[in-house]
C-alpha cells in the first residue's frame, strides 16, 4: 500500500445557476493578464453543448487521455508514445487552434464608447466587438468561452448534435431531446480535475508538469516547461493552455497559496449557488495503474476502490508511516467529498472512460419529469394523497439517464440511477417530516440509506456553512521539508534520498525517463 494525498472536489449541478461568479474570480485573480487572454482556468458550460473548446469531450478529434490496455497491468496514453511525439514535434494534428476557443481570438467590447460617445445620434451607442490580442475592432464572433449560454444555438442543426455525450443514443432519441418543446439543459463547471493519474503529466517530455505530495495538485513548472504541448494533447478535459507571451503551459494550480493557509479556492470561495466542497482523500497509489485498466464499467467502483477508509486503523498505521500528520487524517474524517463519493456514492467523476481518474466528482442534477401525459409539472415524489412516498420514474426525467450516464459514468447506467435515487429518497424523507409529520423510512431503505445518512446528506447539500463545505488542512513545511525540489515535484511521486545518484525509474505506468541531470 502506499497512500497518497489528494485534495479533491464536488460540484453539485443540481443547484448550479450558471452565474459564471466562479469564472469571473479565477479570471481576475489568475488568468487577467497579457497572454492568458483566451484562458478559462475556470469555466462553466451548459449542456447539452459542445462547450470550451469546441467538443473537448470527442476523443476521436483530440485523442487525449488513456486507453485500456487487455491484460496489461495499466492503460497506456492514447496519443503520446515518444515515436508519435518525434513525428509531430513540428506539427500536432490534435492540438485545439484557436478557432475551436475564440473563432477568430479572444475579444471584447468597446464599452468606453458607451460612456464617452459625446455625438447626438438618434439611436443608442452600441459596444462593438474588439479583438483582445491586436485592438481591431468590429471582428467577426464566431466562438467563445460561454457561447451556447443557456442553450443557445443547442439545437440538432447548431452544436447540440455534436455533443459527444449523445453517443449512446438513437438519432430520433437525439432529436427528441434537442427538438424545443422538450429541451433541457443543466450548467457544467468546469476546472482542471486534479487527476490521480494525469495524462498531462505522463505526457510531459520536460518533467515540467508534476503532481504535488503534499495534496495532489497538479502544477507546471514554469522553468522547466519547453512548450512541447502535449500536455493540452494528453489531457483529455483541455485544460491545459499555451500562454503565448511568455512561451509556457499554464493551468489551474487550485489556487494553492489559498489551501496551504485552509481557505478554498476563490472559485469556491465566491460560488453563488454553494454547489462547491472541497475536502481531502487518501488513496493508494499502488492500486491505481490497475483501477485506470478496468473496463468502462467498472471504472467508477474501481475509483471508489482506490479511495481509502480514514476512520481503518490499518490505513492510519499506513498514513502515519508515509508520514502524514495528525491534521491531514483528521480532515479526512471529516472529508465531505469522501462521505459523497465513497459513503453516500452520489458524486460521479466526470467521464471517467478518459482513465485520467479526477479528483472532482459530480453530483448529477435532477430534473423535472416531463409535464407531457401525467400533467404533473414537477417530481411526483409525494403528490400521492395515500400518505406514502412515491420516487418517480427516473426514466420520465428530462434529463434522460443515458446522456448523464454518458457524462459522468462512462456509460454505466445504474451508477447514475443509485445517485439519483439516493438524492430523490432523501428529499422525499424530508418532506414526508415536514409535510406529514411521520418519517418514511421505508422510502430510504428503497434506495438503501439509513436515517443517520439522510439527515447527514441534507445538511451538507442544503445547510452546510463553509467550514463544513470546505475542510481543508493547513501545509506543515515539516511534512515536505526532506523532499528535496527536483524529487518532490518530477513526474508527480519518486522519492529518492538527498544527495542520491539519479537513476532510472518508473515515469507514470510505463514510459521510462533519466532524472536529475
Ligand atoms: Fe492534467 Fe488537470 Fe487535465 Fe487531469 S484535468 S489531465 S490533472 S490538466
Ligand atoms: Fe455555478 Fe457557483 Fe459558478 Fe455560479 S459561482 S456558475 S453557482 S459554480
Amino acid at each position: 500500500m502506499q497512500i497518497k494525498r489528494q485534495m479533491a472536489m464536488v460540484f453539485n449541478l443540481d443547484k448550479c445557476i450558471g452565474c459564471q461568479t466562479c469564472t469571473v474570480a479565477c479570471k481576475n485573480v489568475w488568468t487577467n493578464r497579457e497572454g492568458a487572454e483566451y484562458m478559462f482556468w475556470n469555466n462553466v458550460e451548459s449542456k447539452p453543448g459542445i462547450g470550451y473548446p469546441k467538443e473537448w469531450e470527442n476523443q476521436d478529434l483530440y485523442r487525449g487521455g488513456w486507453v485500456r490496455k487487455e491484460g496489461a497491468e495499466a492503460p497506456k496514453l492514447r496519443n503520446a508514445s515518444r515515436f508519435w511525439e518525434m513525428i509531430n514535434l513540428f506539427f500536432n494534428p490534435v492540438m485545439p487552434q484557436m478557432e475551436a476557443y475564440y473563432g477568430k481570438g479572444p475579444f471584447t467590447f468597446t464599452y468606453e464608447d458607451l460612456h464617452s460617445n459625446e455625438s447626438t445620434t438618434r439611436s443608442q451607442p452600441v459596444a462593438r466587438p474588439k479583438s483582445m490580442i491586436t485592438g481591431e475592432e468590429d471582428i467577426p464572433l464566431e466562438y467563445g468561452v460561454n457561447w451556447e449560454d443557456n442553450g443557445a444555438g443547442v439545437t440538432e442543426d447548431g452544436t447540440g448534435g455534436l455533443d459527444y455525450n449523445f453517443k449512446d443514443m438513437s438519432p430520433e432519441e437525439r432529436q427528441a431531446f434537442l427538438s424545443y418543446q422538450k429541451v433541457f439543459m443543466f450548467y457544467l463547471p468546469r476546472i482542471c480535475n486534479h487527476c490521480m493519474n494525469p495524462g498531462c503529466v505522463a505526457a510531459c517530455p520536460s518533467g515540467a508538469a508534476y503532481k504535488r505530495e503534499e495534496d495532489g495538485v497538479v502544477l507546471i513548472d514554469q522553468h522547466r516547461c519547453r512548450a512541447w504541448r502535449y500536455c493540452i494533447t494528453s489531457c483529455p478535459y483541455k485544460k491545459v493552455y499555451f500562454n503565448w507571451r511568455t512561451g509556457k503551459m499554464e493551468k489551474c494550480i487550485l489556487c494553492y497559496p489559498r489551501i496551504e493557509t485552509g481557505q478554498p479556492p476563490a472559485c469556491f470561495h465566491s460560488c453563488v449557488g454553494r454547489i462547491r466542497y472541497m475536502g481531502p482523500l487518501l488513496y493508494d497509489m499502488d492500486r491505481v495503474p490497475a483501477a485506470a485498466n478496468v473496463p468502462d464499467l467498472e471504472l467508477v467502483q474501481a475509483q471508489r476502490d482506490v479511495i481509502l477508509d480514514p476512520n481503518d486503523p490499518q490505513v492510519i498505521e499506513e498514513a502515519r508511516k508515509s508520514g502524514i500528520g495528525e491534521p491531514w487524517l483528521e480532515a479526512c474524517r471529516r472529508s465531505p467529498v469522501y462521505k459523497m463519493v465513497k459513503e453516500w456514492r452520489i458524486a460521479l467523476p466526470l467521464h471517467s472512460e478518459f482513465r485520467t481518474m479526477p479528483s472532482l466528482f459530480y453530483v448529477p442534477p435532477e430534473s423535472p419529469v416531463q409535464t407531457t401525459g401525467n400533467g404533473h409539472g414537477n417530481i411526483r415524489m409525494a403528490g400521492k394523497d395515500d400518505g406514502k412516498q412515491h420516487l418517480p420514474n427516473l426514466e420520465e426525467f428530462r434529463v434522460p439517464i443515458k446522456y448523464l450516464a454518458r457524462l459522468l459514468a462512462a456509460g454505466n447506467e445504474q451508477e447514475v440511477k443509485t445517485a439519483l435515487t439516493r438524492l430523490l429518497a432523501m428529499r422525499a424523507y424530508r418532506r414526508s417530516m415536514r409535510v406529514y409529520g411521520q418519517s418514511n423510512l421505508e422510502v430510504l431503505k428503497q434506495a438503501g440509506l439509513t436515517e443517520k445518512q439522510a439527515i447527514e446528506m441534507h445538511r451538507l447539500l442544503a445547510l452546510a456553512h463553509y467550514h463544513e463545505r470546505f475542510v481543508v488542512p493547513t501545509a506543515h513545511r515539516e511534512a515536505t521539508a526532506n523532499a528535496p525540489y527536483i524529487e518532490r515535484g518530477f513526474a508527480g511521486y519518486d522519492e529518492m534520498a538527498p544527495g542520491a545518484q539519479p537513476r532510472r525509474r518508473q515515469w507514470f505506468h510505463g514510459a521510462k525517463q533519466e532524472v536529475g541531470s
